[in-house]
């Protein structure tokens, strides 16, 4: 067996989730909701079932979908793209391993800013590429020039950006982009941005994708996902937007991961992209209301919460919070103890991760998060 596998460790949110499932734990864990989906697009994927096509669907994405995904970005972002700048896949953890597989050569080094997203070192790794890390830094996680700057060889061809952030919940500032960005033209580099949580923006923030700065478009595979955007995470639907040429090249790539994606599902989303820019706002809203709920809980039982301004997550800082443990401790003590299961942050860095941070997500019913909150008090008075 290839020894990078032999030797790398369980993803964490399925880690965790599993945990949760052995303790009969509340899972504040991997990062999904438990409420709030729209109805309707689950009727439309049921009627896709029954009605529509249940056979492969076209290597590069539904044509409806395609289109779908090119006027909801030309609509929220005034972007001018088409079906030949979309290729779907099954979720945005394959379109980031299809990115990666077709833009990375052996020796090419990428930098990705820590803590990352974990499927990114991994598949860095296995297309033959070299990581670089640029650590960020609590509590303000700022993308720095100089830091990122001095990171850039002769050998770095790509930068991994993840805006807006998980695990810290963060957006980008227009300096943060601008700088990703100029370093990114002055060096020839393509970067693979990750915009996941696009939509997930709790406190009235506007989002700029990378494509549309200056000279971007070109350089520029974006990552995007109908799981975060509908709320149903397990529908692996996702995708990425490129340049036609650099798209097309992806494409080649996704169609030796998975070839297609479930035809039914990608005609659900097509629906929802279409029809559903009414239901983004009130999503945004109950999901700010879910945070603060949760801040408000954590903050009461002595813990230091961060502040989250997008993405499904929050993140309490133990040491400030009186809790001596590191976050793996803290996080075993707490699923097998105390019934509830959080993420560790370490395991988003690999050199000097941080340590004293574990992440919770926010986005569940009131009951779910008021039975979290309980057990994670429960955890400090046990653990601490
Ligand atoms: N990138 C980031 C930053 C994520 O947070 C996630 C999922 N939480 C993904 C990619 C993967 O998305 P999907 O579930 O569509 O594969
Ligand atoms: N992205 C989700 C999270 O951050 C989990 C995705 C997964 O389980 N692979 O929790």
């Amino acid at each position: 067996m290839n020894p990078l596998y032999e030797h790398m460790a369980t993803s964490v949110f399925e880690r965790m989730s599993g945990l949760a499932a052995q303790h009969q734990a509340i899972n504040l864990g991997q990062g999904f909701p438990d409420f709030g989906w729209p109805d309707e697009i689950l009727d439309c994927a049921a009627r896709a079932v029954k009605e529509g096509s249940n056979q492969y669907a076209p290597s590069r994405g539904l044509p409806q979908l395609r289109d779908a995904v090119a006027a909801h970005y030309n609509r929220h972002h005034g972007l001018s793209l088409d079906a030949g700048h979309v290729c779907v896949t099954s979720g945005a953890t394959e379109a980031l391993g299809a990115a990666i597989l077709a833009s990375v050569s052996p020796g090419d080094e990428v930098i990705i800013f820590t803590p990352a997203y974990d499927s990114y070192a991994p598949m860095i790794r296995r297309a033959g590429g070299v990581v670089r890390e640029v650590a960020l830094k609590p509590p303000e996680w700022r993308i720095d020039h100089a830091q990122l700057h001095a990171m850039v060889t002769a050998k770095t061809r790509i930068i991994i950006l993840n805006n807006p952030h998980n695990p810290t919940g963060r957006l980008c500032d227009a300096s943060e982009l601008d700088t990703v960005a100029a370093v990114a033209r002055e060096h020839d580099l393509t970067v693979i941005s990750d915009e996941v949580w696009e939509h997930i923006l709790l406190d009235g923030q506007t989002f700029t994708p990378l494509a549309s700065l200056p000279g971007m478009a070109e350089r520029t595979i974006k990552i995007g996902s109908a799981g975060k955007i509908f709320s149903l995470t397990g529908w692996k639907v996702g995708w990425m937007v490129a340049q036609p040429e650099m798209a097309s090249v992806a494409a080649r790539a996704h169609q030796f991961l998975t070839f297609a994606t479930a035809p039914n599902l990608q005609a659900a989303v097509a629906f929802g992209l279409n029809e559903g820019d009414a239901w983004i706002e009130p999503m945004r809203k109950r999901f700010a209301r879910a945070r603060d709920r949760m801040a408000t809980g954590l903050k009461a039982a002595g813990f230091d919460v961060l502040d989250s301004a997008s993405t499904y997550f929050q993140c309490v800082d133990l040491a400030a919070s009186g809790v001596a443990l590191d976050d793996e401790a803290f996080a075993a003590g707490a699923v097998e103890r105390a019934g509830v299961a959080v993420v560790p942050l370490s395991p988003f860095a690999e050199t000097d991760p941080p340590r004293h941070l574990v992440r919770l997500c926010f986005a569940k019913r009131d009951e779910t998060i008021d039975a979290g909150v309980a057990a994670m008090t429960r955890a400090k008075e046990i653990l601490a």
